[in-house]
């Protein structure tokens, strides 16, 4: 059997996976909104990536880390096995990554939704 689905939001897709799961593969998905996805998925990725890569070398687990290589039997103060000045640099490093730096952040315009030339559905075609 072949089955054609109109709308890939969240009903259409568990009705897929249920599809799938009863036997029934040969299923097509029709998605209208499919080119905002992929562009918004071409804008975010790049950006996403880097956080999720630099959080594995910055900020609290980078914290964590050197306390741990520095202080394997516990300390009493802090402050003894990392200071403030290399926490603030740890710190800012991980803001400028993130996107949460407020030097930035203040410089730079709001952010607002663009149109990425897509046509509503029912609106007339310019
Ligand atoms: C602002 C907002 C916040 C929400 N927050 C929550 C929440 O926190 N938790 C929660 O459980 N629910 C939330 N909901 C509700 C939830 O999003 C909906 O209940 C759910 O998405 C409905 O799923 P659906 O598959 O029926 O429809 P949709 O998710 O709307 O999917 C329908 C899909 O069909 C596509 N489509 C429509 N017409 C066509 C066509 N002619 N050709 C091809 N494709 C077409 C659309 O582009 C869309 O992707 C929220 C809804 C909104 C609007």
């Amino acid at each position: 059997m072949k089955v054609a689905i109109v709308g890939g939001g969240v009903g259409g897709l568990t009705l897929a996976l249920s599809l799938d799961a009863a036997g029934i593969h040969d299923i097509d998905i029709y998605e209208s909104a499919r080119r905002a996805v992929t562009a918004y998925d071409a804008q975010r990725r790049p950006a996403t990536s880097a956080v999720v890569l630099a959080n594995r070398e910055v900020g609290p687990l980078r914290v964590l880390n050197i306390v741990e290589e520095r202080a394997p039997d516990g300390f009493t103060n802090l402050d003894d096995v990392i200071g403030p000045h290399e926490l603030e640099q740890i710190a800012s490093s991980y803001k400028s990554t993130a996107g949460f730096d407020p030097a930035v952040l203040n410089n730079r315009p709001s952010l607002s939704v663009r149109a990425l030339g897509i046509t509503p559905r029912g609106s007339p075609r310019p």
